[in-house]
């Protein structure tokens, strides 16, 4: 059902038009002259679909109509009607805005065919107007959204800046640029490499762009940059993938941690001195202890020699931790002097157990290696080795069973030499694994509450074995036992 005017100054032909399209279910409203059906258009406004037009008509034409109807809605269908019909009027009247024309005198099925078609053109223009205008809309949407992001990234305290698949930058923020002291006027549609200076942060980013399966995730480096007074940033670069995981770019978010480096610096510092100092007089009681202990005292079992014996016990604990925190904080400043050497594992490892064997008789735990012919040697320093062995074996001793074995194994692999030490203790909580390696972790249980410890020896061996470019594993079961691998480059 549609709404039209009719506008005719024949009684005759309104009233004939208004019966056979009311009887089709139309909406009919008629008018005599230019004026009403003009303001009628107006109240109306976007309402009326189409108007039925005599071209002749006192005062106002119909041609001349047709200008005021286009103003007042573009949408609207105009169909002229007419009884002199002449090409100059036709040409006139489509110049104008009209869309047909039907001859006086019609049938009605001449009207209602006409009506028909002009309504199919009307329903047409209806919907590439709302096309129209939707698609306006998302693109204003598009864009707000657009200068929204821009805006919520220029404003970031963290650099951002992204590449193409080519590695020419594409977009970046001015925190950027600010800490890579790059020129803004030179950057955009540049490859990065012309931009950035920072050669770790180069390889990152063609790291990202290098990587083919989409299960990629964020790469996070700590890079230093600049003359001057070095600034410390944590550069995180991940691949950008579209929805089918075809990549797209590379995306770096850089964040400036020269301050906290600071920190950091300054608690290791702190940490080392109090340990410096603690170490001297610890170790002068603890020496007297042993001192007191093995003297005639000792032999008697009295409550002060308990006493001392516990002094002397929780004197040693202490210098062990005080040991720990140094070396640890030695690793952290850098400050490790190393002296390298060709080392051959398999006997570090006898030297290593021979100190330990008191504590292993003690605990009935026994050991076994296992050694594979040929075995190359690591380039390391050696008192950092022992370090590292003496670590992993205490804890095989420490967390095993009473009476429990201990197997280590060394072999090549690959351009590493791997070395396990599986033992038969008391395993550890998939959920603490991921957790051991890092500073004063414990696992606190029922079995470990008896064992002493500080936390520290399995982070100082995974730092250590890094400084190396080695790596550290575990595997363990809670009640089977557990297995630390120490996977070290081998001597070329
Ligand atoms: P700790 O001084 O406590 O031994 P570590 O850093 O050497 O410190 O070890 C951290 C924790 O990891 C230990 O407290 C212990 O709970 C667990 N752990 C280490 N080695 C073993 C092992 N061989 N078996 C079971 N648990 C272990």
């Amino acid at each position: 059902m549609a709404n039209i005017l009719v506008v005719d100054d024949e009684y005759g032909v309104r009233e004939g038009c208004r019966r056979v399209l009311a009887l089709e279910g139309h909406s009919v409203q008629a008018a005599e002259s230019a004026e009403p059906a003009l303001s009628f258009l107006e109240q109306q406004r976007g309402e009326v679909d189409l108007v039925l037009l005599d071209v002749k008509m006192p005062g106002m034409s119909g041609l001349d109509m047709l200008n005021a109807i286009q103003q007042l809605d573009a949408d609207v269908v105009t169909v002229m009607v007419t009884g002199y019909a002449t090409l100059e009027t036709a040409i006139e009247a489509t110049k104008r805005g009209a869309y047909d024309f039907l001859p006086k005198p019609f049938t009605p099925d001449e009207l209602l065919g006409k009506v028909a078609k002009a309504l199919e053109r009307r329903a047409l223009l209806r919907e590439a107007r709302q096309l129209r205008e939707e698609r306006e809309h998302r693109l204003l949407e598009i864009a707000t959204e657009k200068s929204r992001l821009r805006t919520i990234i220029n404003c970031m305290a963290d650099g951002v800046l992204v590449t193409n698949r080519e590695g020419e930058i594409v977009l970046y923020n001015p925190a950027a640029l600010n800490v890579l002291d790059a020129d803004a006027s030179s950057c955009l549609g540049r490859p990065a490499r012309d931009c950035i200076r920072n050669e770790d942060l180069l390889d990152l980013i063609d790291a990202a762009l290098a990587q083919s399966e989409p299960s990629y995730h964020m790469v996070g480096q700590e890079i230093t940059i600049g003359q001057g007074p070095p600034r410390v940033l944590m550069a995180n670069v991940a691949p950008v993938r579209d929805d089918p995981g075809q990549l797209l770019g590379a995306v770096v978010v850089l964040r400036d941690i020269s301050r906290l480096k600071e920190l950091e610096r300054a608690k290791s510092q702190f940490v080392r001195m109090v340990s410096h100092e603690l170490r001297a007089p610890l170790g002068a009681i603890h020496g007297y202890l042993d001192l007191v202990l093995s003297s005639s005292l000792a032999s008697e079992h009295t409550n002060e020699a308990a006493m001392l014996s516990r002094a002397r016990d929780r004197a040693e604990a202490l210098l062990s931790l005080v040991d720990d925190l140094l070396n640890l904080s030695a690793l952290e400043a850098g400050a490790v002097a190393r002296h390298l050497e060709p080392l051959a594992l398999g006997t570090l490892v006898e030297e290593c157990w021979e100190l330990l064997r008191i504590k292993a008789e003690e605990r009935k735990v026994t050991m076994t290696q296992c050694v594979e012919p040929n075995l190359p040697a690591v380039i390391a320093d050696r008192e950092e080795m022992l370090r590292v062995l003496t670590n992993v074996l205490s804890n095989a001793i420490k967390y095993n069973r009473y009476g429990g074995a201990i197997t280590v194994s060394l072999r090549r692999e690959g351009p590493y030499v791997r070395l396990e030490v599986a033992d038969t203790g008391i395993g550890i909580p998939k959920a603490a694994q991921e957790h051991l390696f890092d500073e004063f972790y414990r696992v606190k249980s029922r079995e470990t509450r008896e064992i002493t410890g500080t936390g520290l020896g399995l982070s100082i061996v995974k730092r250590t074995v890094e400084a190396y470019g080695g790596r550290v594993e575990v595997v363990s079961e809670p009640g089977v036992g557990s297995t630390f691998s120490v996977i070290i480059p081998a001597q070329q």
